[in-house]
């Protein structure tokens, strides 16, 4: 049995102070809710504050992203180093990430590898574009990001492994994809190459989240698929009410 996880990736969204607010109002509605994993993945700004908050609670702490290498001149950066001492998770390879900062399978692939050999749990984000997805390249384009972002892990690496699969046109859209369409490519481009690159164990073993639009109205949906595992929240994790309807759809 895969336990659900529900990651909230808040992006470039709420100074220290305001983080601190919005855990502390979600925190007591959270902690009540037992068997899904919870992750809140703030800028790295909130870092302290938050996993002040969080200490003794089994809610963990994510990073948006790092550097593969260790330290040195790379202005703006953020090392494995820097984000273990307060998370347990970090979100890589994100869209916007992709779209916007240059990030490739071949970066991703290096990113992966840093974070799980600093026991950090990655939360690898994969998905079409708008343009791939109208012309049929979803599982194409899916299974290249999975196989080329993996690449070479070892079987037990590969086992740390959370997987997202987010559409892009369905991030921050409002239009998210259908429960069984997404179900349907996490089977055929994620936990099939999975099984082809390291074994059917593991491809069993690895929780798929999917992300685009994930609201408290659609969650269910998405949950109630085979292959989905849980949910990464964009905007919705932002708004206490929709989150805890989200994560409680997840524990049921
Ligand atoms: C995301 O940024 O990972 C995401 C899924 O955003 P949203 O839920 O806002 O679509």
């Amino acid at each position: 049995m895969r336990k659900p996880l529900v990651a909230g990736n808040w992006k470039m969204n709420k100074t220290a102070e305001e983080a601190r607010l919005l855990v502390a109002e979600m925190l007591p509605e959270l902690q009540k809710i037992d068997g899904v994993e919870l992750v809140i993945c703030p800028p790295s700004t909130s870092f302290m504050t938050i996993s002040a908050v969080l200490a003794g609670t089994q809610i963990g702490l994510g990073a948006q992203n790092l550097h593969w290498e260790g330290s040195g001149a790379y202005t703006g950066e953020i090392s494995a180093n820097m984000v273990k001492e307060f998370c347990k998770y970090v979100i890589l390879g994100h869209s916007e990430r992709r779209a916007m900062f240059g990030e490739s399978d071949e970066t991703v692939n290096k990113k992966v590898k840093t974070a799980i050999s600093n026991d950090l749990i990655p939360i690898v984000c994969v998905g079409e574009t708008l343009v791939e997805f109208e012309e049929n390249k979803t599982i194409e384009i899916v299974s290249r990001q999975v196989i080329e972002g993996l690449k070479d892990l070892t079987k037990e690496q590969a086992s740390k492994l959370v997987i997202a699969y987010e559409p892009v046109w369905a991030i921050g859209t409002g239009k998210a994809a259908s429960g069984d369409g997404a179900n349907k490519v996490i089977n055929e481009s994620i936990r099939l190459p999975l099984e082809k690159m390291f074994s059917q164990e593991i491809a069993q073993g690895v929780r798929i989240l999917y992300g685009g639009s994930v609201n408290a109205a659609n969650a269910a949906e998405f949950f109630g698929q085979q292959e989905i595992d849980g949910a990464l929240v964009g905007g919705a994790s932002l708004k206490p009410g929709d989150f805890l309807v989200i994560v409680k759809a997840a524990a049921k």
